[in-house]
């Protein structure tokens, strides 16, 4: 098996994900098999509870695990379903070699960084080798050179290459180049300081990507080769480019896989990239082909300031846009703000061809969002209700079409008279046992589809799999009611307990899932609820100019 260490210098938020993705993606494409797991520096736990102000969507993987987004970066890119080897934190190996101190297993021996946290952290990476039995496993270190909390794990890496020697691990790293107005040029100062801050963790890079929103001259990858002691040919350029789905291309463009496999002693390949040109082409043509002009998609949310908040939501409506044709544009609208009667907003709101409502915890925004709801219900605009979409979509029901008043999730009121949204009584005996992390339904569950629904128009099969990530479920004391009044309940868990889908009769396009689609679109291949939800508002904007 080979390794390919990708780290990151200078700053953050260059695309190290992105790159290590499109690594990935290259290496698949020549027949390799890969996988790509993340190694986190910061101490919390797991992303699971972190603020997605700060940092981003939690990406849900097939197991149930809750992980930092850069995996749903590499799982797009690569198309392959990735675990819980996939991803840990220093949290997580503090909190192993802790754990294992308390048990006495450390036989009283003094507990350090180097070599108990090395050895964690490399057996770490044994055992995803050992599960994903791949020829390359590619292994990004989050954060940058530099950050203290990283250096254990730069460590770990140092002695990983010396154990597996230099013809099977590789390290890439990813830095910047700064481009000054003033003199109007692109500097190479930090990466040289990022690339002995390296040095001085006794790595040295094998390839730099240098990242520069300006083409970079020969004589600057020269003098980076000088300063860097890289051969030019080892330095690619990586540019600021339209779409994230460039970056494999334009790295190959310096033939990345020609220099990887040459330095890992293996025979030269070329990747075939036939699809994915084809849906750079796509992107890049403007005006979308058939001239359609560009859809509007509301997306109502409280994250709206964070860009990352959403980010598989987000992919996945533009990957809806390309199998249909259309150009999208993503209209961010707060859910607060609706609720404060603020104008702009309502105008915003009433400007959109197709509302989704994403994923979401806690009351703020709420009744926002239950109003932008009833107005795409009633204005017959499609809807795609995502988790908490569509419990949103099942209270907007109950309150406007049985017109019944108090109705609510126990999450947003605990004592509303008709809790049509709740935590079932197993989950609550969970929680009562101060079991939290149990108390959510995480991961891939199955769910049957009603052959008579949108949702198998979709998919076209009788059952289905998709993650989920909530604590609370609808409650089946209201289902007859609500489908008497024209709800329609088109998928549910195989024994028929949990509702999954509901629908409405009455409307070109209402779909709303208990779990999250977005998690298992793929560029090349648009998730069938995107792709219909998409393919619905074009129509509707087509028939009706
Ligand atoms: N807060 C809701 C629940 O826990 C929905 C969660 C979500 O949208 N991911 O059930």
């Amino acid at each position: 098996m080979k390794y390919i260490f990708v780290t990151g210098g200078v700053c953050s938020g260059l695309g190290k994900g992105i790159a290590a993705a499109s690594i990935g993606m290259l290496l698949k494409a020549c027949g390799y098999k890969i996988s790509i797991l993340k190694l986190d520096p910061y101490l919390n736990v797991d992303p699971g509870t972190m603020s997605p102000y700060q940092h981003g969507e939690v990406f849900v993987t097939n197991d149930g695990t809750e992980t930092d987004l850069d995996l749903g970066h590499y799982e797009r890119f690569i198309d392959e379903n990735l675990s819980k080897l996939s991803n840990t934190t220093a949290g997580q190996i503090y909190k192993k070699i802790i754990n294992k101190e308390r048990e006495g297993e450390y036989l009283g021996k003094t507990i350090q960084i180097i070599p108990h946290v090395t050895e964690t952290i490399k057996n770490f990476i044994q055992s995803a080798a050992e599960e994903k039995q791949v020829d390359f496993l590619i292994i990004e270190i989050g954060g940058t050179v530099g950050d203290i909390e990283a250096e254990p794990f730069l460590e770990a890496a140092r002695q990983w290459h010396q154990e597996k020697g230099g013809k099977n691990v590789l390290f890439i790293h990813l830095t910047f180049l700064p481009f000054l107005k003033t003199s109007g040029e692109l500097k190479t100062k930090l990466t040289q300081v990022s690339v002995r801050e390296l040095q001085r963790q006794g790595l040295h890079p094998d390839i730099i990507l240098a990242r520069s929103d300006y083409p970079i001259k020969k004589e600057l990858i020269e003098k980076i080769s000088l300063f860097c002691n890289i051969l030019p040919e080892e330095i690619i350029p990586a540019i600021t480019v339209k779409s994230i789905y460039e970056v494999p291309l334009n790295f190959q463009k310096y033939s990345l896989v020609e220099i990887i496999l040459k330095r890992l002693d293996l025979k030269n390949r070329i990747p075939e990239l036939n699809d994915w040109q084809k849906l750079i082409k796509k992107i890049k043509s403007n005006p979308p082909a058939g001239g359609e002009k560009i859809l509007k998609i509301g997306m109502i949310g409280k994250y709206t300031e964070h860009g990352d908040a959403y980010i598989s939501v987000n992919e996945a409506l533009k990957s809806a846009g390309y199998v249909n044709n259309v150009k999208i544009k993503i209209e961010f609208i707060a859910a607060e703000d609706l609720e404060k009667q603020n104008k702009k907003e309502w105008d915003k709101l009433k400007a959109i061809d197709g509302l989704v409502v994403p994923g979401g915890f806690g009351s703020r925004g709420i009744e926002g969002k239950i109003e932008a709801v009833k107005y795409a219900r009633e204005n017959k605009i499609p809807f795609l209700g995502l988790c908490m979409g569509m419990q949103i979509a099942a209270i907007e029901f109950a309150r406007y079409v049985l017109k019944t008043k108090d109705v609510n999730s126990t999450e947003f009121d605990a004592k509303t008279k008709h809790p049509i949204i709740y935590i079932m009584p197993e989950q609550r005996e969970k929680i009562k046992n101060k079991d939290y992390g149990a108390s959510m339904r995480l991961g891939a569950y199955p769910c049957v589809l009603n052959k008579d629904s949108l949702a198998y128009k979709a998919y076209k099969q009788i059952e289905i799999s998709e993650r989920h990530r909530h604590r609370y479920e609808f409650n089946n004391e209201y289902r007859e009611i609500l489908e008497q009044a024209g709800l329609k309940i088109s998928g549910t868990s195989p024994d028929g307990k949990l509702v999954e889908i509901i629908e409405l009769k009455d409307h070109p396009w209402f779909v709303g899932v208990q779990f999250h689609p977005e998690f298992k679109s793929q560029p090349l291949r648009a998730h069938p609820l995107f792709r219909d939800f998409i393919k619905a508002t074009k129509n509707k904007v087509t028939s009706n100019p």
